[in-house]
């Protein structure tokens, strides 16, 4: 497994888990989006990462819709020098 290069704090609003998920994409200037609006912004992708993390098994098939966003909820992003980003999750849709 590669090194990470960042981690990504996700909390399942549902078990009140919460798990410092590695990444292992370039952490670049299109990050945030990506994890703000792109394919990273729904519970599709961010289940996937919470389940890995907790060596989870994996849903056995993908979803055939989408999951929303309303059960992960990212709550900050923590660089490898130790520096903790706040998230602005605002497509969040559970309790704050
Ligand atoms: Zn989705």
């Amino acid at each position: 497994m590669s090194q990470p290069t960042y981690h990504v704090r996700i909390k399942d609003t549902v078990t009140g888990v919460v798990r410092e998920c590695p990444q292992t994409t370039p952490w670049d200037s299109s990050t945030i989006f990506w994890w703000q609006e792109g394919s990273y912004s729904c519970d599709c992708n961010r289940e996937l990462e919470f389940l890995r993390t907790g060596d989870e098994p994996l849903p056995a098939q993908e979803n055939d819709f989408c999951l929303g966003h309303c059960r992960y909820r990212v709550e900050s992003i923590r660089l490898l020098s130790g520096e903790v980003l706040p998230f602005d999750d605002f497509r969040f849709e559970g309790a704050k």
